[in-house]
């Protein structure tokens, strides 16, 4: 399995260049996001622990967020692309480890999505998502174009709770463009997404 990681700001672009390389290059979407969305959702007992942190953009704890990702590998056997992982230099030490542990995982690229803050911040306070698949789309859509349900707002997506997330991303996650500096690359998503999609192709280019 060749592993991904994409790195960004909060509403940096990772979800949306996910699907696009899952849907282009064949590679599975995991993001940790999604995945402890859906625990919530399903009320198991890892989702009452974390609502109330989920809620105001906290980190999820280190075990929490192993245990659900190790869950997630054990069924996969393709290429993976994972989004919203690591976000943390321990986190990413907590990879390593899983690459050491499962011999057939391997991260081979790190691309870092770089976007201005004042960008994020508008994209984040105004984007909606599907309930159901986790798509992410503009304040304009109303309806999933693939699940035909009501878009919703995420409740971690006000400014407020941007700009803490924001500042944490600095602090904790934007470290780890020294830590990945041999194998990150980095792609712009000021602009139009088409943009990044473009960059993103000469980056895997051969993956197809
Ligand atoms: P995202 O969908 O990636 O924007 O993540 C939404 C929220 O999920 C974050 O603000 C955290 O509360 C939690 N979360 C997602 N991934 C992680 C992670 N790797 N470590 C800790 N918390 C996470």
């Amino acid at each position: 399995m060749n592993i991904i990681i994409l790195i960004s700001s909060p509403a940096g672009g990772k979800g949306t260049i996910s699907r696009y390389i899952e849907e282009k290059y064949h590679y599975k979407h995991i993001s940790t996001g999604n995945l402890l969305r859906n625990e919530i959702k399903n009320n198991t007992d890892i989702g009452k622990k974390i609502k109330g942190s989920m809620k105001k953009g906290k980190l999820v704890d280190d075990n929490i967020i192993k245990e659900i990702l190790e869950k997630e590998l054990s069924n996969i056997n393709s290429n993976i692309v994972l989004d919203g992982i690591p976000r943390t230099i321990n986190q990413a030490k907590i990879l390593d480890e899983l690459d050491k542990k499962y011999n057939n995982f391997k991260i081979t690229k790190v691309i870092y999505i770089e976007i201005d803050k004042d960008v994020a911040q508008s994209r984040a306070v105004s984007r909606l998502v599907c309930p159901n698949c986790n798509r992410t789309y503009s304040k304009d859509d109303i309806l999933c174009n693939k699940c035909n349900i009501k878009l919703v707002s995420r409740n971690d997506d006000s400014e407020e709770i941007f700009l803490d997330r924001y500042d944490r991303f600095i602090k904790e996650t934007r470290p780890l463009l020294e830590y990945y500096k041999d194998k990150i690359v980095t792609i712009y998503n000021n602009n139009d997404v088409e943009d990044a999609y473009l960059e993103v192709d000469k980056i895997l280019k051969g993956d197809e």
